[in-house]
Order: C-alpha cells, then sequence, then structure tokens
C-alpha cells in the first residue's frame, strides 16, 4: 500500500544455530531488551508521523495558495483554510507530544506512557492530515502525480508497526492502571 522505499518481505530462519558468544543481552532477558526496543521505536515512529503529517500539510497549504476558483485562491475559501488550521493544529500537538518522549527517553526516564502516547497521537495525526492534504488538492489529491496520496498511503502504516494503535491503547490503559 506504501512505504515503497522499504521493501518488506518474509525472513525464515530454518534449524539456525547461533553462537553462544553471538548472543545479544542476557539469556532470559528478551522480554525486558523488546520492550525497551519498543519504548524506543515508538517515538521513532512518532517522528516518522510528524515527518509525515508536516509534508503532506505543506503540500496542501502551497496547492491552497496557487489554486484559484470562483477569482481567489481556495486557501482564502474558509472551508479549505479551516482544514488547513486543524491540520497544524494537530501537527504542533503530535511534534510537542513527541518532543516530550524524546527528551524524556534521552534523558533515562521510563517512557513506556509517553512514547505510546506519542505513537498513538502522531499516527492519527498523519492519516488524518494525509488524507485532509488529499481533499484541498480535490481530484488533483487523488491523483500519483502529486504527493498527498503517498503521504497519506505512508501514513496508514505508523497505526500498524510497533503495536497497533488498539495495543497503544491497551498499553496506555494498563499505564494508568486501568
Ligand atoms: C510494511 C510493514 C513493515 C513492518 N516493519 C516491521 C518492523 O520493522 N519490525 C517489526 O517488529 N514489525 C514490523 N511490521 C509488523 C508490524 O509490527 C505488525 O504487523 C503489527 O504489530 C501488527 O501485528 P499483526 O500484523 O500480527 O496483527 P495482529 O496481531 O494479528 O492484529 C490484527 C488486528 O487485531 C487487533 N488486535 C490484536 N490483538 C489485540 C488485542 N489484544 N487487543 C485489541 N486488539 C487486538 C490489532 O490491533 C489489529 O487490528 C511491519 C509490518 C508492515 C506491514
Amino acid at each position: 500500500m506504501g512505504l515503497n522505499a522499504s521493501p518488506t518481505c518474509e525472513l525464515q530462519l530454518d534449524d539456525c544455530r547461533v553462537p553462544a558468544d553471538r548472543l545479544l543481552g542476557e539469556e532470559g532477558d528478551g522480554w525486558t531488551q523488546t520492550k525497551q526496543t519498543l519504548d524506543g521505536g515508538r517515538i521513532s515512529i512518532a517522528a516518522l508521523s510528524v515527518g509525515l503529517a508536516q509534508g503532506a500539510f505543506e503540500a496542501a497549504k502551497s496547492y491552497a495558495i496557487e489554486r484559484e476558483q470562483f477569482d481567489r485562491p481556495i486557501s482564502k475559501i474558509d472551508a479549505v483554510r479551516d482544514k488547513l488550521v486543524e491540520m497544524d493544529r494537530k501537527i504542533e500537538r503530535s511534534r510537542l507530544l513527541t518532543q516530550k518522549a524524546a527528551t524524556m527517553y534521552d534523558d533515562g526516564q521510563d517512557v513506556t506512557r509517553i512514547a505510546s502516547l506519542a505513537k498513538l497521537d502522531a499516527s492519527e495525526t498523519a492519516r488524518e492530515v494525509g488524507e485532509a492534504a488529499v481533499q484541498v488538492l480535490g481530484g488533483y489529491g487523488y491523483l500519483s502525480e502529486y504527493a498527498p496520496q503517498r503521504f497519506y498511503r505512508d501514513a496508514k502504516l505508523m497505526e500498524i508497526g510497533e503495536g497497533t494503535s488498539e495495543i497503544q491503547r491497551l498499553v496506555l490503559g494498563r499505564e494508568l492502571g486501568l
């Protein structure tokens, strides 16, 4: 569907023996390592999502300023302007959450909750902003010659990889003690 610059394929390891001196970390500690990797990975997906959303927003904004209908740029039409304002609001919110998560990660703090929150928020923002960008371009938004449809397709994986949005909500509920 998207992310065509990142090929995804099946990898199968049959009867694969790994020498003991190639062990990563401590034996029996795999789950803890995986959790730490996921915490960091979720911040990376949040950052990717903010970038995708920003790209989609910029493409939509410059198009809206250029495209004229009824003798004025469509950016001057309330419905289009409001869409762009909403996109900007969501991106800024997601960026702040992502920066907070990254700063806490760099400080060595426990980031399970904030990483999940940033990932959930930014991935949904990327998909919503991507969709809105397609809409702002109208018919051109649907064509492969224009960038928004690619941002929209790429953004969808952000709600799936490193734990789906459903799993983020599960983690967040658990973090709230629910
Ligand atoms: C292009 C691409 C690249 C990827 N890259 C990576 C990578 O680099 N590293 C990596 O580790 N993985 C990668 N993945 C895999 C990705 O992380 C998984 O697809 C994702 O975590 C979902 O797992 P699943 O596909 O097994 O779905 P499933 O677990 O089968 O889930 C299917 C549906 O059921 C829901 N569901 C499942 N369990 C629950 C539950 N307990 N509560 C509520 N809802 C639930 C899910 O939210 C989802 O909607 C990649 C996938 C794709 C498509």
